[in-house]
């Protein structure tokens, strides 16, 4: 069993800086858990504690069960892959792989066994010869990879390994992380800054800010129900828009006005920001709605009922497949996605546009929280 247990750990650096602040998580057996935040959130040192590479200030670790606090890291039993790599130069690729192994004292016939069948996992075979210098960046994470994979760890942690890579590749090299996790059934731990590497690859998402997990979850769960404002805004290509708008009451219905448009909210999601309003006297949010729930009128197959408006277009990005649409809707600053064909808008259209208010989220202003998660 290699579970990860973190219990109210916290780190603090000397000079003060809290950097990790009462970290909660049950990684369970082989499951992939991926941190993600901005920059200077605190990912990498909670990585790093449960590598034995940080000291923990407060708090509990355990993996597989046992509490390893004051264990060194090379008897921790884990594996990690890091963004530069950190081959040695002067050593073949042969010699890399096995230097963990030799390290252990393995014998050299169960040493040659792991590399090679690492090697072939990865395609890296005809690369034993060489050394890193004579490898693409690609070739070179893939090497830092199998070195990971000979140890056969219980626990792999990955610290912003694609970040050195050209975007194709990353792209490449995440769908085979993501195979290896699959053929490997470890449980894996990864860092990273990019919120489309955490959705794609994750079991799980931890989103962290300024030292606080902010929300731990599924990452479908997490994009369709984002704690707060800034889970919101981070998970989620392009942005989701927010809106501060006003809600006014009319004739038993609810409309949301940022002053220029004004929209009737449907009557479920109204009902759960009445209570809210009911509660707490507020009647001014941020409303936040992603690009793809808002539709140009032409191709929007529901009801047309009170939730129109005009925008006039000031970017247009052809994706391909769809399109991005930079509009101003008077106020507020819109993107929406629009399929190809309704994608011929143009710069200085102004076009009309259907939104799907009830898949929006509404932020309390103060606290910045979903208000669908404190009823
Ligand atoms: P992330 O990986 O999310 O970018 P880090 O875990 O590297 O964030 O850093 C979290 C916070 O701790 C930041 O404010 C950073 O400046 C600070 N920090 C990181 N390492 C040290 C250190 N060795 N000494 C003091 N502060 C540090």
């Amino acid at each position: 069993m290699s579970k990860v247990i973190l219990k109210n750990v916290c780190k603090i650096y000397e000079g003060g800086v809290k950097a990790v602040d009462n970290f909660n998580l049950e990684i369970e057996d082989k499951e992939f858990v991926v941190l993600v935040g901005p920059s200077g959130c605190g990912k990498s040192t909670t990585l790093r504690m449960v590598a034995g590479l940080e000291e923990i200030s407060s708090g509990e670790l355990y993996i597989g069960e046992k509490l390893v606090n004051d264990v060194p890291p090379k008897s921790r039993d884990i594996a990690m892959v890091f963004q530069n790599y950190a081959l040695y130069p002067h050593m073949t690729v042969y010699k890399n792989m096995e230097f963990g192994l030799k390290l252990r004292k393995y014998p050299q016939e169960e040493i040659d066994r792991r590399v090679r069948e690492a090697a072939s996992i990865l395609g890296i075979e005809e690369l034993l010869d060489r050394q890193p210098k004579a490898l693409s960046g690609g070739q070179r994470q893939r090497v830092a990879l199998g070195r990971a994979i000979v140890r056969k760890p219980k626990v792999f942690l990955f610290d912003e390994p694609l970040s050195n890579l050209d975007a194709k590749l990353r792209v490449q090299m995440r769908a085979e992380i993501s195979k290896l996790h699959v053929r490997l059934q470890a449980t894996m731990i990864y860092v990273t800054h990019d919120q489309v590497e955490a959705m794609t690859m994750a079991d799980r998402i931890v989103v962290m800010r300024d030292g606080l997990v902010q929300q731990i979850g599924n990452p479908l769960v997490i994009y369709g129900n984002p704690r707060n404002k800034f889970v919101a805004g981070f998970i989620g290509s392009p942005p989701m828009n927010f809106c501060d708008i006003d809600v006014l009451s009319e004739g038993g219905k609810l409309y949301i006005t940022d002053g220029a448009f004004k929209v009737k909210v449907p009557a479920e999601k109204a009902a759960i920001v009445k209570a809210y309003m009911d509660k707490t006297g507020k009647k001014s949010f941020y409303y936040g709605i992603r690009a793809e729930d808002i539709l140009d009128q032409k191709s929007y197959a529901g009801t047309v009922d009170e939730n129109t408006l005009k925008a006039n277009v000031e970017v247009v990005e052809p994706m391909g497949a769809d399109t991005h649409i930079y509009a101003d809707s008077g106020k507020t600053p819109l993107i929406f996605k629009l399929d190809l064909e309704a994608g011929l808008m143009k710069v200085g259209d102004n076009v009309p546009l259907v939104m799907n208010v009830g898949k929006g989220h509404f932020f309390d202003r103060d606290t910045e929280a979903n208000i669908a998660e404190l009823l």
